[in-house]
């Protein structure tokens, strides 16, 4: 299967017309074996039986997984990757919000050499003001963050060579973080300019305390990618760095206390310093069992700590 289009479905009956419509423009002419995964994410409407109907009269196209009741965009997406059987990853929404005609320039790109190819929706036409603004800012942040520069994290329209996928778990709204964890297993990244409409159906499930889960998911990712098989460099840097300053407030108290003879111990400066060698020290701690944890996931599921993208005359698994 060289194909896997992943869409993710929660209460768009009147759009799956036009959205299948819209894939079978596309992927007809494109000369690829492909697949279409449905996953309804336990809508209310007749999202399901249209869905049904579709997988029906071309079973072996269209696939379709329905989850007992909603569980958000990233599950449905992750249920998704799960069950993909393609070479090729295109993620993108069931609103015709994202529009399939850009698939074939975007899998041009990937034949290019590319391993993820991310979907930029330059004209957005959303909300300006709880959308598109927030957006920009969290694009920014992330964008800093990270050090994966990227317009719109939020485009679901991306198209991903699959093994950049693997070994990676989604959650909270991670899904817009894929290409974060791509760049950190060494995915080669570029973006492209993608048509956006205005939702004719239907209404958007998100306003703007997204953009608030989006900010604190970035916490968690940036930890997991930068630290992940290190903890103790992050613990034990800041535990460091606290003790150095609680040190050097310390001498400074008792320089003070030699030449200009002020008390060390009624200085409130002196508490500050004792607070700070505490936290450091128990930061330091904290980051020996954090690598304590790190040994136990990565040796309890044998997850190498490096990802290859060639071998060569070696045919045999590794030695553990
Ligand atoms: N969606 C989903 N589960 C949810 C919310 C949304 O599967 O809990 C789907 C929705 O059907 C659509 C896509 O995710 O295909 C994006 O949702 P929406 O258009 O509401 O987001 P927006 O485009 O406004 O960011
Ligand atoms: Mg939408």
């Amino acid at each position: 299967m060289e194909l896997s289009l992943i869409i993710p479905v929660y209460n768009e009956q009147e759009n799956l017309p036009l959205l299948f419509e819209a894939i079978y423009k596309v992927m007809n002419p494109l000369n690829r074996s492909w697949e279409a995964i449905l996953v309804d994410d336990g809508s209310q409407d007749n999202s399901l039986s249209v869905l049904k109907e579709y997988a029906q009269k071309d079973a072996p196209h269209v696939r379709v997984i329905s989850f007992r009741r909603n569980f958000g965009q990233t599950a449905a997406i992750a249920a998704g990757l799960d069950y993909a059987q393609g070479e090729t990853i295109v993620l993108l929404d069931a609103d015709m919000q994202n529009d399939p005609v850009d698939i074939p320039m975007m899998l041009a790109k990937l034949d290019e050499g590319y391993d993820l190819v991310s979907g930029w929706r330059k004209s957005r036409k959303d909300n300006a003001l709880t959308r598109n603004f927030p957006s920009m800012i969290a694009n920014w942040i992330i964008s800093r963050v990270t050090g994966v520069h990227l317009h719109d994290y939020g485009c679901t329209l991306k198209a991903y060579r699959r093994d950049v996928l693997e070994g990676f778990r989604l959650y909270g709204e991670m899904h817009r973080f894929i290409p974060v964890y791509a760049s950190s297993v060494g995915a080669k990244i570029t973006e492209m300019p993608v048509t956006h409409h205005p939702r004719k159906f239907g209404k958007t499930k998100y306003g703007l305390e997204r953009t608030a889960k989006v900010v604190l998911d970035l916490f968690t990712v940036k930890f997991l990618v930068a630290f992940a098989s290190k903890p103790i460099y992050l613990f034990g840097g800041t535990g460091g760095l606290f003790m150095v300053v609680s040190a050097i407030t310390m001498i400074y108290l008792f320089l003070r206390r030699f030449f200009f003879f002020v008390s060390v111990t009624g200085s409130p400066l002196f508490q500050v310093s004792v607070m700070l060698f505490i936290l450091g020290f128990q930061s330091i701690l904290m980051g020996l069992i954090a690598e304590l944890l790190v040994r136990t996931y990565h040796e309890s599921q044998r997850k190498p700590t490096y990802t290859i993208r060639t071998i060569i005359n070696l045919e045999q698994e590794p030695r553990d």
